[in-house]
């Protein structure tokens, strides 16, 4: 009798698994057939030219073009997109990173969605290389919002609404263009300006002689002295400015310090910040950081950093470099977990192949299509 009762439980057991474990697998395989590992993922990638609409000038150089270098990861019928702009201060040009793209090899890997190993493997061919391995990451982020047909602010949890403006970036010039360029610049709700080139109040002035929207300030390690840097942003906060972007050479860390101790706005690392590791030395030092996909190796060391800072109530910018759309809506995908958003890359070129994040009313707009959200233009 206990046996019979025992039986009769185990097979009551088997069906109410056979009722409800097939058809759950099967429900996933229906709405997901991609999602199954033992695909091969194929990584391609070719250089692209960036043309300038305008030539751009920062505390260092100018320039009309920007060599970037776009991939693609293949799988299971599915695209992803990903793309490298190499930050020329870190040592990288199109040819070291198709130097280290060669490196890659996806083929051992089955299963697009194991991102930590995948990533921590390509982290692993070499140190630096941080828009080599970004283009990477991006494409692979792409691709599995693709295989689940989702945007990554969705996977992420992310609301969209809460999109920031983005700043759009005055580089320096003439009175006469700085003039013409703001005046170009009205749909943005704020602009960041480039100081540090000698004219800086100069600069500030023919701005504000167009235009009284919130400021951005961007030094780009312009500024030598400590004193003179802190009498300048004490200036700039009573001209409606926000926030200032690496002031001083990422080397004058006691400096910066001081000027943090003391400065009236928030003080931003970019050029003194890359990876994860690096940040919680920072606190104390700076405000907080500026994050660039091409810096951070991608979408996943920043969602780290985002995450980093705020347990050390550091302040949050995200930034790119000169990008297409693609790096520029990857980036985008986070922007609602940050302070301040300066997403404007894509805007700076005429000869743009995808289509991707849009700026509405000055405010980064994110629309359904999954993965990074973008469209290949036909070009
Ligand atoms: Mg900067």
């Amino acid at each position: 009798m206990k046996q019979g009762r025992r039986n009769f439980l185990k097979s009551m057991g088997a069906v109410s698994l056979a009722t409800s474990l097939p058809l759950t697998a099967c429900q996933v395989r229906e709405k997901a057939p991609a999602v199954i590992g033992n695909g091969k993922m194929k990584l391609s990638f070719r250089p692209y030219e960036l043309e300038l609409k305008h030539t751009f000038t920062v505390a260092g150089n100018s320039r009309n073009t920007t060599p970037v270098v776009l991939t693609e990861i293949e799988y299971k019928g599915l695209t992803g997109y990903g793309e490298a702009s190499m930050p020329p201060y870190l040592g990288e040009s199109r040819e070291s990173v198709i130097s280290f793209l060669n490196k890659v090899d996806l083929t051992q890997f089955n299963d697009p969605f194991m991102l930590d190993d995948i990533l921590a493997y390509v982290d692993s061919i070499d140190n630096g290389n941080g828009a080599a391995k970004a283009c990477v990451d991006i494409a692979l982020h792409d691709l599995i919002g693709k295989l689940v047909d989702q945007p990554l602010y969705r996977l992420w949890g992310i609301d969209p609404d809460n999109s920031p403006m983005t700043s759009f970036t005055i580089g320096i010039d003439t009175p006469e263009v700085v003039r013409q360029k703001t005046e170009e610049a009205s749909r943005f709700r704020i602009l960041k300006v480039k100081l540090g080139g000698g004219n800086d109040r100069e600069m500030i002035e023919t701005v504000r002689s167009v235009t009284d929207v919130p400021l951005y300030v961007d030094v780009n390690q312009g500024w030598s002295d400590k004193q003179e840097a802190l009498d300048t942003i004490h200036w700039l906060a009573e001209q409606g400015v926000v926030f200032v972007e690496q002031p001083l050479p990422k080397e004058k860390v006691d400096d910066t310090a001081w000027l943090t101790a003391k400065s009236p706005l928030p003080i931003m690392a970019d050029e003194a910040f890359q990876r994860l590791s690096e940040l919680a030395a920072l606190k104390g030092v700076y405000s907080g950081i500026n994050i660039k996909l091409m810096k951070s190796t991608g979408l996943r060391e920043a969602h780290k950093m985002i995450t980093v800072a705020r347990a050390l109530d550091m302040k949050v910018m995200i930034g790119c470099m000169t990008e297409t759309s693609c790096a520029v809506s990857a980036a985008a995908q986070l922007s609602p977990l940050v302070d301040w958003a300066d997403l404007d890359g894509n805007l700076l070129i005429s000869n743009d192949i995808y289509e991707g994040v849009k700026v509405i009313d000055g405010k980064l707009t994110l629309d359904d299509l999954p993965g990074i959200g973008i469209r290949k233009l036909n070009t």
